[in-house]
């Protein structure tokens, strides 16, 4: 479903490039996790795949479509985005934080209404406690789980996750963990999820690629990376 081949990304003004001949292939419907320390290229490498950036050379394509041809809004549309620092508008309630893209996009006021409610539900919180309240009046966790539901609101078909639980306490973040593999049965996103934090990422991944200094050092199912440290 994406598929980076021979991605090198080299910022200007750095010794080392970022991310280095890498090739790898995101499937359709899974969650692949990234992980490795700070400052491997993780994040990078979601920024190449929504076009925030580009490669200095190699391609990106999502279903075959080089993403550096693609409309880059139209690009978006179909990818959501949920980072560690989420960014709620502060002066909005959560419903109207979720309704950001979908407002964006136009749709009717009851359609969105109605998928505000169903998001808030999907994330596991409770939706008359919830809807009406300010990003201040929820906890961390609770805040990310408005993050995802904002990023998934349009409902599009890649997710890009870059350490989302990472500043939650560790039990909110164990919950959240929980809800997202639980929701991802039912959704089946194709899902790529950085995170620093091998457990997080052997709990997480269908497939786990583990960088080191802008390469990939290793990829395999969680069962064949703890079989082959
Ligand atoms: P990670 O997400 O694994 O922490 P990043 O992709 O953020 O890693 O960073 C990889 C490397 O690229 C780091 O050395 C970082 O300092 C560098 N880097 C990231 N963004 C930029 C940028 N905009 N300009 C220059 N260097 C950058
Ligand atoms: P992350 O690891 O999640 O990418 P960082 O703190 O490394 O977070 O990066 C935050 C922002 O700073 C990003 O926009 C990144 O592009 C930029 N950045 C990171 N490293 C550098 C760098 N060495 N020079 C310039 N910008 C950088």
């Amino acid at each position: 479903m994406i598929e980076l081949k021979q991605i090198t990304k080299q910022y200007p003004g750095q010794a080392m490039p970022a991310v280095e001949q890498l090739s790898l292939s995101i499937p359709e419907g899974e969650i692949c996790v990234l992980v490795g320390p700070s400052g491997c290229g993780k994040s990078t490498i979601l920024r190449m795949i929504n076009r925030m950036i580009e490669p200095t050379s190699g391609s990106v394509t999502i279903k075959g479509e080089n993403v550096s041809k693609t409309d880059s809004d139209q690009l978006r549309m179909g990818i959501g985005y949920v980072i560690q620092q989420i960014g709620l508008l502060p002066h909005r309630t959560i419903a109207e934080n979720i309704a950001i893209v979908p407002r964006l996009y136009k749709w009717p006021k009851e359609k969105i209404a109605k998928r505000v409610d169903e998001l808030i539900v999907m994330m596991g919180l409770d939706l008359e406690k919830t809807r009406g309240k300010y990003p201040s009046q929820l906890s961390g966790g609770q805040m990310q789980r408005v993050g995802v539901a904002r990023a998934m609101a349009v409902d599009p078909p890649i997710m890009l996750m870059d350490e989302p639980f990472g500043a939650v306490d560790p039990i909110a973040r164990t919950h959240l963990q929980d809800e997202l593999l639980r929701l991802q049965k039912e959704i089946k996103k194709t899902i790529v999820f950085v995170t620093h934090d091998i457990n997080e990422a052997i709990k997480m991944g269908d497939n786990i690629a583990i960088f080191d200094a802008g390469k990939l050092v290793q990829f395999g199912t969680p069962e064949e990376i703890l079989t082959n440290p």
